[in-house]
Order: structure tokens, then C-alpha cells, then sequence
């Protein structure tokens, strides 16, 4: 009798074990949110969760349904926050950060010429780029920006200051006429671009690229010699394109063609390619920028800043060109902030267009999330919290008294929300920054660091150069 009695209770230990499912051990479960996937479907997924297992997304679902299915050694609560795809930001000028405020106020034309090429040439040096990367990087993890696209000298240097803070980055070395730090002619800086493609190609975080900065600061030559850089080493390219009414008369008057038509007429369009601005584009242009799939990056602080324009995003969506967002050089916007990227971009369009539906807060948050990630060719790996993508992740706190009460997170992340308010940032599955605690920066050195190039910039451009 004692012996049936004992089988029955092994028995009954046996079956229950075997209903009980084994969890799948990850390394990161991000729980308690109000997911927003940004996903085909756009799922926005209340008390929602993701599991992250290294540097990729495992599963995103209801907290319950990952919670039965996962155990992970580390947990992130997000109560009371939005879980969402990092914010990509399509353009910027990273090391530009250490020219915050220098010279505001200004045309493209004067601002660029009186004022920021001549500071670039007395104080780029790869220490400055080191440092004022650094500076760009804790800006960017601080305000949920997990990728962005990059054009600058000294390239390499930005990589390697990315890389170590742990930020995704589309790289391009810029290639200008003239000589410039880190190139005293365009071949030089070819041939940089080069040695910097071969360090970083393959790489997990870095993708390198060449960025010839504007058919107005290039020769038709080394445009195209850019254009076979990118075709044979498979790179995406960069490059500054109908920005200012300057520079659509300026290519008129050369080339009888505006800046699009004559890029076009080179054969300089092809795969991968990223144009930054297009304010002063016609149909004709939008129809090109379609057919040769290029992408473009919108900017509109800078574009407002620098009285450039509006870029006619409307038609340049409707026509199937992707339009992202940037934020542009911190010396143009004046800082690195996608949240208030995304808010001016639906303020501006609905201005000009009279039409309040023009940019709704989801085609914003698109703009900056998936729309992004299609911009520099990455959709299958960044843009949307979807399993087997990137861990690019980020948690923004909707507690403050400014996003009470809160009836829609899309609206809010548009309308109400700041940069400040991202309390953790995630990227390739590695936490950056934990509860506003940058994790993968030393954020006291990278400030005084910077505040020590600032005086090097003040004494170089000297009083007459400081504007106002
Ligand atoms: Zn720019």
C-alpha cells in the first residue's frame, strides 16, 4: 500500500512538471511598458514587453505572455513608460556639438562661409572630432537616439568614439574641393575614406560611407569619382542636395539644371543614397529622387533656423520618396533632440499646408523610427520593436506633469514629449544608459572635455568671429 501511494505522488510530480513549460533564459526583459512597436501593423501593446536575448529582440507581446515564456537575468520596469524603437536620426554633423551657439542667426551662405568653415579650419583636429563625438554621443543616448548618419572629417575618429559609446552610426567621410583638415585635396580624402571603409566594413555597429558634400562644393569629376567610391565598395552615400534657393540658382547658372537634374544628368544617383534637405525641389526633381530610390533627410529646425525653406515633404511622400528626419549640426538646430524633430516637422507642415492632418504624430513617429531605418537602407535590422531585429530599444517616461493625463502615447510622444524624458537607452542589446545613468560614457569628463575645445574655439576664431 505504501508503495502505490508513493508511485501516485511521483506520478503526480512527474505530470505537473511536464505542464509546466521550461522559459527560454534572455538576457534582457523590458516589462510593464505601453509598447509601441512602430511594427506593419503598428501594435501598440498596453502592459506590454520585450524580450531581448544579446543583440536581439526575442519577442515583444503582453507582459504576461513574455513573462510565461521568457526568465531573463536582468529586467527593466517600465511602468508608467513608452517602450519604443530608438529614434534615428538621418542627419547630423556629430563633432559640430562643440560649435553649439558659436553663430547663430545667419544665412546658409554666410553662416557656412564667415563663420563655420572658417572655425573648422583652425580647430578640426582628430581630438577635437574625438571630443566633440563623445559630446554628441551622451547628447544623443540622453535623448533616445540609438542610430544616426553622419558626415564629418576625420571620420574614423567619429566611428571609434561612436563605437565605444555603443551608438549605431551610418558614417560618412566628407569629400569637399578645398582643402580641409583632414584632406588637403578631394583625392586625399577618397583615399581616407577608403582606409576608413576597410576598418570598419562588416562592422556591428558602423557603417561607413562617403559623403561629397554638395554639388555646389564639388566638381562634376570628383562627384562621380564618389559615385564609383560607393558602387565599388558598396557603401551608402551622403550628400547635401537643393538646401538653399542659392544653390538651385548657383547650379542653374552653371549647368542649366537644377541641383537634382544635374546630379542625375553625372549619373550620380544610385543605390543607398541619402539626401539631406531637398527644400527647393520641383515635381520633375521628386520624380528622379522616386525613380532612383533615393531617400531623403528631412531637417526642419535647420531648414527654419537657417531660413532655408520648407521642403515639400507632402508631395515627396505622396510621390514614394521616403523622407526621414535629422536634426542637422547642433551649430544649425542648436541641438541633437529627435523628439522636437519630430513635433517641428508636423508643426511646420501643417503651417504651410493650412491642413492640420498634414504630418499626424504616427507619420512622425514613423519619420523617426522605420522611415529612418528605410532611409539608410537598414529596415530588416532597426526602426520597430519586432522579433529578430536589432535590440535598439528605449523607454521614455510619460510621469511628468506635462504628459498628464495621457489618452494616446502617440500624440504624446509627438506633442508633449522631450528628450529629457527617455529614462533608459538601449542599443544592439546593450543598456547605455540605465534610469538617466549614462552607462558607457564618463558624462563629467565628456562635458568638461568639451568645455575645454570651446576656449580653443574662442581664441581661434577670436572675438570678430563669435557672432553676436
Ligand atoms: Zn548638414
Amino acid at each position: 500500500m505504501q508503495f502505490w501511494r508513493w508511485l501516485v505522488l511521483l506520478s503526480t510530480v512527474v505530470l505537473a512538471a511536464a505542464q509546466t513549460p521550461v522559459r527560454r533564459p534572455v538576457s534582457l526583459i523590458v516589462t510593464h511598458g505601453t509598447v509601441v512597436t512602430v511594427d506593419a501593423n503598428r501594435r501598440v501593446i498596453e502592459n506590454g514587453a520585450v524580450a531581448i536575448d544579446g543583440r536581439d529582440i526575442a519577442a515583444v507581446d503582453t507582459s504576461d505572455a513574455i513573462d510565461a515564456r521568457f526568465s531573463a537575468s536582468d529586467t527593466i520596469d517600465a511602468t508608467g513608460a513608452v517602450v519604443m524603437p530608438g529614434l534615428i536620426n538621418t542627419h547630423t554633423h556629430a563633432p559640430m556639438v562643440l560649435y553649439r551657439g558659436l553663430a547663430d542667426d545667419l544665412a546658409l551662405m554666410d553662416w557656412l562661409q564667415k563663420y563655420i568653415f572658417p572655425a573648422e579650419a583652425k580647430t578640426v583636429s582628430p581630438e577635437f572630432v574625438r571630443a566633440g563625438t563623445r559630446l554628441a554621443a551622451l547628447e544623443m543616448i540622453e535623448s533616445g537616439t540609438t542610430t544616426y548618419a553622419d558626415m564629418y572629417y576625420f571620420e574614423e575618429e567619429v566611428a571609434r568614439a561612436t563605437k565605444a559609446a555603443g551608438l549605431r552610426g551610418v558614417l560618412g567621410e566628407t569629400i569637399i574641393q578645398f582643402p580641409v583638415p583632414d584632406a588637403k585635396t578631394p583625392a586625399q580624402g577618397i583615399a581616407r575614406a577608403e582606409t576608413f571603409v576597410r576598418e570598419f566594413q562588416g562592422d556591428d555597429l558602423i557603417t561607413p560611407a562617403i559623403a561629397p558634400h554638395a554639388m555646389y562644393t564639388l566638381d562634376t569629376e570628383t562627384l562621380k569619382a564618389c559615385r564609383r567610391f560607393a558602387d565599388s565598395f558598396a557603401t551608402p552615400v551622403i550628400i547635401h542636395v537643393a538646401e538653399t534657393e542659392a544653390e538651385v540658382q548657383a547650379s542653374q547658372e552653371k549647368f542649366g539644371k537644377t541641383p537634382v537634374a544635374y546630379l542625375e544628368s553625372i549619373g550620380f544617383w544610385g543605390p543607398r543614397t541619402l539626401a539631406a534637405h531637398g527644400v527647393h525641389v520641383t515635381q520633375a526633381d521628386i520624380d528622379v529622387l522616386a525613380r532612383r530610390r533615393v531617400a531623403v533627410s528631412h531637417n526642419p529646425e535647420s531648414n527654419m533656423k537657417l531660413a532655408s525653406g520648407t521642403a515639400p515633404v507632402i508631395a515627396m511622400r505622396k510621390a514614394g520618396v521616403t523622407v526621414a528626419l535629422g536634426t542637422d549640426g547642433a551649430a544649425s538646430n542648436n541641438d541633437l533632440d529627435m523628439f522636437e524633430a519630430m513635433r517641428q516637422a508636423a508643426f511646420l507642415h501643417k503651417l504651410v499646408s493650412g491642413d492640420p492632418r498634414a504630418i499626424p504624430a504616427p507619420t512622425a513617429v514613423e519619420m523617426a523610427t522605420i522611415d529612418g531605418a528605410r532611409a539608410l537602407g537598414m529596415d530588416r535590422e532597426i526602426g520597430s520593436l519586432e522579433p529578430g531585429k536589432r535590440a535598439d530599444v528605449i523607454v521614455v517616461s510619460m510621469q511628468s506633469a506635462r504628459q498628464t493625463p495621457m489618452y494616446d502615447p502617440l500624440s504624446h510622444l509627438v506633442y508633449v514629449t522631450r528628450g529629457d524624458d527617455v529614462r533608459t537607452t538601449i542599443v544592439n542589446g546593450r543598456v547605455l544608459m540605465r534610469d538617466r545613468k549614462v552607462l558607457s560614457l564618463d558624462r563629467a569628463h565628456v562635458l568638461s572635455d568639451a568645455r575645454g575645445f570651446a576656449a580653443r574655439v574662442r581664441e581661434a576664431v577670436g572675438p570678430e568671429g563669435v557672432k553676436r
